[in-house]
C-alpha cells in the first residue's frame, strides 16, 4: 500500500510530496513539530499533542496553520489513509515559504504544514523494551530554548549517530555540573539507589515531554516517591533502574549507561509497571 502524506491542504502519494526550495523550514529550520502515538488507530493524548504544538508555535510567533479541531481531522485522516494501527502521526508546522530573508517573512505569509503517518511493530517494541536498551552520555550542545519543539536538530542528529556508532539507542546530555538534562529524543529518568524516581524539572533545559506527563501521573497514582530534580551521571551510575520516555517509546528501560550495567543491568521493575500501566492515564482519540 502506498504511503500519503498532507502538504499544504493536499493529500498526496509520499513519494511525490514535496515543499519549496524557499520554505523556512527547509532554509532556516525555522518551525515546530509534533510526534504522537498512535495505538489501535488512535491518537494517544492528542490534545495535550496539539497545545504543546500551539506553545511552540507561540513562543515562535508562527502563525497557527488551522485551529485544533481542523488540524484534529487532518491528523485522524492522515493516519486512517496510511492504515496506521499502530505506529505514530508526525505533523510539521513552518514560517512559510518567503525570499530567503533571516528575519521574518510579510505577516501575510502562509505557515507550511505537513502531516505523515507511519506504523511502527509493536511486538517488535515490547521485545525491545523487554531486553532494555543501551544509553551513552554527550555533553549538552544544544541552544538555551529547547523547551521548543523545533525542527533545528542538528545536535540531536549528531548525538544521535555518536549513540548509534557506539551501539546505544540514545544519547542523554550533560550539563556542565554534570547533571543529566534529557535524551536526544527523550525525556531521562532514574530510580535512585534510595528508591526515589528522579527526573529534570521542566524547566526550558528540556523539552516537556507529553510521556513525562503522563509517567508523573501513573507514579503519583501507585503512591512512588517522585522527585522532579537534576541527577547527576554518577547518580545514574549508581542507580537501580534508569529509563527514558517518549510518544514513540512510551517507557523503554535503559539498561547499560557509558557501557555500565545499571543496577541488575536488565529492566527493573518500575519501569516495567509504568510502562504497563501508561496507557490507562492517556487519552484516546
Ligand atoms: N525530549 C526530546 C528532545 C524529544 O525530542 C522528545 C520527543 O521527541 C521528548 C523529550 C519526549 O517527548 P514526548 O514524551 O512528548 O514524546
Amino acid at each position: 500500500m502506498s504511503r500519503i502524506a498532507y502538504v499544504n491542504g493536499r493529500y498526496q502519494p509520499h513519494r511525490d510530496a514535496v515543499v519549496h526550495v524557499e520554505d523556512r523550514g527547509y532554509q532556516f529550520s525555522d518551525g515546530v513539530y509534533e510526534v504522537c502515538e498512535v495505538r489501535d488507530g488512535r491518537l494517544v493524548d492528542e490534545r495535550r499533542h496539539l497545545a504543546r504544538l500551539a506553545r511552540s508555535l507561540a513562543e515562535l510567533r508562527i502563525t497557527p496553520p488551522m485551529a485544533a479541531p481542523a488540524l484534529s481531522i487532518v491528523l485522524h485522516e492522515t493516519v486512517a489513509r496510511n492504515r496506521v494501527r499502530d505506529g505514530i502521526v508526525y505533523v510539521q508546522v513552518t514560517r512559510g515559504v518567503a525570499r530567503r530573508d533571516h528575519a521574518f517573512p510579510a505577516p501575510a505569509t502562509a505557515p507550511s504544514l505537513v502531516v505523515t503517518a507511519r506504523s511502527l511493530d509493536r511486538s517488535k517494541r515490547e521485545e525491545e523494551a523487554a531486553r532494555g536498551v543501551s544509553v551513552v552520555t554527550v555533553p549538552e550542545s544544544r541552544w538555551s530554548r529547547v523547551d521548543i519543539k523545533s525542527i533545528a536538530l542538528l545536535p540531536n542528529v549528531l548525538a544521535k549517530q555518536f549513540a548509534r556508532e557506539q551501539g546505544a539507542r540514545e544519547a542523554w546530555y550533560v550539563d556542565r555540573d554534570g547533571f543529566v538534562t534529557e535524551g536526544a529524543s527523550s525525556n531521562a529518568w532514574i530510580v535512585s539507589d534510595d528508591g526515589r524516581l528522579l527526573t529534570r524539572p521542566a524547566d526550558q533545559r528540556i523539552l516537556r515531554g507529553i510521556s513525562r506527563a503522563i509517567v508523573m501521573e501513573v507514579a503519583r497514582a501507585h503512591g512512588l516517591v517522585l522527585e522532579e530534580r537534576p541527577f547527576t551521571v554518577a547518580e545514574a551510575y549508581a542507580a537501580r533502574e534508569a529509563f527514558m520516555t517518549a510518544a514513540s517509546q512510551i517507557v523503554l528501560p535503559v539498561v547499560r549507561l557509558d557501557g555500565r550495567p545499571i543496577g541488575a543491568g536488565a529492566p527493573g521493575p518500575v519501569a516495567a509497571a509504568l510502562r504497563r500501566e501508561f496507557h490507562r492515564h492517556t487519552e484516546f482519540s
